[in-house]
């Protein structure tokens, strides 16, 4: 279990398990976090006024110079005024990735007034869309500041041990994940924190900036690295990487592994091995983000539910994806994110493209009363919409496949593959394959068995197992992260 770190006067840490009495000490401790009128812990109501009142004025904003959301006011009649308080977000059509693909230059406020704090301070790009190509999102100056203290409370809510080393270990991509920017400014509003920099990614031979996995590694160990953030299996591949080489990664306290589903089987992994690296038990973190928040929703400890960091900057709503409507706490439906006070790119009740389910009761854990999102699916928070299937006439949700398969001992490395008995046949039947890199010292029979018992109690499917060595499945030198399901069956039937 993870625990908080509360500095002492030495230079040492009193660790202690999170609880809200400790999660108060660990907050009175630092002036900084002691002087900050954080809302996460105001009572739901106030937090909820505050949060109309907010939107209200975004409202006015979006009025005054947002072109999508004037036409969306129009199509659907309604006026100026009619937009009050967060219940009247239910008017609104719900809007979509596509919608806002199409035309990201009209979800950008244009405000009739600027100010200095209107001008464009960084743009980043949403990925993995269908299409491949990637959309801009403006954060004015304005926006940029309310991104700063998101950060600053995010550091805080996820239990950041202050003034540790961090290191940002997102690649340098052409178009750099939104994690490489916040892990930045995680490095600059942490407490004391000193920040380095992997610097891996797809290299561009014109400038040669980009360095090695064994670069990444050597900051860790020598510069006694605690604090670490990056994708989820970029780093679970270099700490199989590192255990091999002996490597001593006796400071890491705190790893933020993120971009994707961190689930149990695999934070146990990683936990493990780092232990074996001399770590003494560190929190393996997955919190939820995505780049329209510009950031993310961090874990308290373990499995906590992923808490809104921000609820003075967003709204949180699960809907109903035939009838749009707002669902209660508990149910599983559509991600909803409404801007509550930005001027750059402005969403309302913006589908994130993941199911999932929130609830709203005061977190046993740290005491926060802001919206958490909860597990959803085995042991992730979340599910991708798009990648429910259909196979064998069967609709079945990837996310339980990959939960049952990374919870399975002995599994090392996998990916879920839906195939065709004979892929030059299109109607012959579905196949679903299971490729499996197992680890070393376990009985690959055993295994084999295992997946395939768990896979038929859990979508009543029998999976075919394949064993291939690891870099099959994930080469982190070619790809971002590793893609645990692939659909491989012709398209268009
Ligand atoms: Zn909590």
């Amino acid at each position: 279990m993870s625990v908080i770190y509360i500095p002492r006067e030495d230079g040492t840490y009193d660790k202690v398990p999170v609880t809200p009495e400790n999660t108060q000490r660990y907050i009175q401790s630092m002036p900084l976090y002691a002087e900050d009128d954080d809302p996460s812990f105001w009572s739901q109501g106030k937090i909820r006024a505050m949060q109309d009142e907010m939107f209200k004025r975004q409202m006015e904003w979006v009025w005054d110079g947002h072109d999508y959301y004037k036409r969306a006011f129009a199509a659907n009649g309604i006026e100026p005024g009619d937009l009050q308080t967060i219940d009247d977000l239910e008017k609104l059509p719900l809007t979509y990735k596509k919608d806002y693909m199409a035309e990201p230059e009209s979800f950008k406020l244009k405000p009739s007034n600027p100010t200095l704090y209107d001008w464009v301070f960084e743009v980043t790009y949403t990925t993995g869309s269908t299409t491949g190509v990637p959309t801009a999102f403006w954060n004015t100056i304005h926006d940029a500041h309310g991104i700063w203290q998101m950060i600053f409370r995010g550091i805080k809510l996820g239990g950041f041990p202050p003034y540790a080393r961090g290191i940002n270990l997102f690649p340098l991509g052409p178009v750099p994940h939104i994690g490489f920017f916040r892990a930045r400014d995680i490095g600059i509003m942490g407490l004391g924190s000193m920040n380095m920099f992997g610097c891996t990614g797809m290299t561009y031979p014109e400038f040669p900036v980009h360095r090695t996995m064994d670069y990444a590694m050597d900051l860790i160990e020598r510069g006694r690295a605690e604090v670490w953030l990056g994708i989820a299996s970029f780093i679970r591949r270099l700490i199989m990487k590192a255990e091999e080489q002996g490597r001593d990664f006796s400071a890491t306290k705190h790893i933020q592994a993120l971009g994707e589903a961190c689930p149990k089987g695999m934070r146990d992994d990683m936990r493990q091995r780092l232990m074996n690296m001399g770590a003494e038990d560190p929190f393996i973190s997955n919190s939820y983000g995505f780049t329209e928040m510009q950031g993310a929703m961090p874990e308290c400890t373990d499995f906590s539910g992923c808490h809104n960091p921000a609820p003075n900057l967003y709204f949180f709503e699960v809907v109903d994806e035939e009838t749009g409507k707002r669902l209660p706490d508990g149910e599983r439906g559509l991600l909803t994110i409404t801007h509550l006070n930005r001027r750059g790119t402005v969403l309302l009740r913006y589908v994130i493209g993941d199911l999932g389910a929130l609830t709203h009761e005061t977190c046993p854990h740290c005491g926060r009363n802001v919206e958490r999102s909860i597990i959803a699916v085995g042991s992730t928070y979340a599910t991708r919409t798009s990648e429910l299937v259909n196979l064998k006439g069967t609709l079945i949700n990837p996310e339980i496949l990959r939960d049952e398969v990374a919870n399975t001992p002995g599994v090392k490395e996998y990916q879920i593959i839906f195939t065709k008995k004979d892929l030059t046949d299109p109607y012959s039947a579905d196949e679903l394959v299971v490729k499996v890199a197992p680890m070393e010292g376990f009985d690959s029979t055993r295994v084999e068995k295992d997946v395939v018992a768990k896979l038929i109690t859990a979508v009543e499917m029998k999976a075919k197992v394949e064993f291939v060595p690891m870099e099959e499945i994930y080469d982190p030198t070619v790809a971002l992260k590793a893609y645990r399901v692939l659909d491989m069956r012709p398209k268009d039937l």
